[in-house]
């Protein structure tokens, strides 16, 4: 199993649009950061976390291959904008997407056009599944754990799979959830930056606290923005099982 990071970045994408910092004006690739999305595959299966609305950039280095599922973590925009141009897949069938309640909820209203009853010519094909927290589900040859993590106080999923497991946008997280995440030896979680608490999303050192929690070998933070500072700098700075990902990372599993 590989996992594929297409983007690492916070919600506003780094560079930052406006910004000047040195860190937003670098030319160093691993300093570019693309809305968070990650493709996981695993022989002939192969599913998106996530579809944000850089999706249609992310995929086209990528060869064209059916998507057999889209693991969506939750409703906010850097997560969901990039659905409609999932649309070019549909040569290969539905598009199966797989979301809590809520979300699904929120895609319909967003897309509403996607879920009529005679779908406008061209529109892309979504197959909405209503997954949760603990009921595992198989796509392909993949078995996937949801689990539950709160941002802030929205309720949201993270991705179990074998012993790898995928949380962005995390803030704090249940007891209940613990023995799910037992034995999990590569993780990716969320670090939006080093200092100043944020509401909804864990800094780095939260992140590292939890990681130690799980007992992660490896864990590779994402979802970050430019106050991270330059990759390479930053990285250095991270104790020895830690690091930042970057765009186009490939880990095997
Ligand atoms: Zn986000
Ligand atoms: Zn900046
Ligand atoms: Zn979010």
């Amino acid at each position: 199993m590989t996992l594929t990071f297409l983007g690492t970045g916070t919600s506003g994408g780094v560079p930052a649009l406006g910004c000047q910092c040195e860190v937003c004006r670098s030319k160093n690739p691993k300093d570019k950061r693309l809305r968070s999305a990650a493709l996981l595959e695993s022989g002939n299966t192969r599913v998106l976390i996530d579809c944000g609305p850089d999706i249609r950039q992310q995929l086209m280095p990528l060869p064209f291959k059916p998507i057999d599922g889209v693991l969506v973590t939750h409703i906010h925009y850097d997560h969901v904008a990039g659905m409609d141009d999932l649309r070019p897949f549909c040569v290969f069938g539905d598009i199966h997407v797989y979301a809590n309640k809520a979300t699904e909820h929120g895609l319909r209203h967003t897309m509403p056009y996607c879920f009529t009853e005679e779908l406008y010519p061209g529109v892309p094909r979504l197959e909405l599944h209503v997954i949760a927290p603990h009921r595992s589900f198989a796509i392909g040859d993949l078995e996937i754990m949801p689990i539950q993590v709160m941002h802030d106080r929205l309720p949201i999923l993270g991705f179990r799979v074998g012993n790898f497991a995928y949380i962005t946008d995390m803030k704090t997280i249940g007891e209940t959830e613990m023995p799910y995440l037992e034995g999990v030896d590569t993780l990716v979680l969320n670090a939006l930056r080093w200092e100043r608490e944020h509401h909804s999303h864990m800094l780095v050192g939260e992140a590292i606290e939890f990681a130690r929690r799980v007992g992660a070998e490896s864990t590779y933070f994402t979802h970050m923005t430019h106050e991270i500072g330059f990759h390479d700098d930053a990285n250095r700075q991270l104790p020895v099982g830690f690091q930042f990902a970057y765009d186009g990372l490939k880990v095997n599993l």
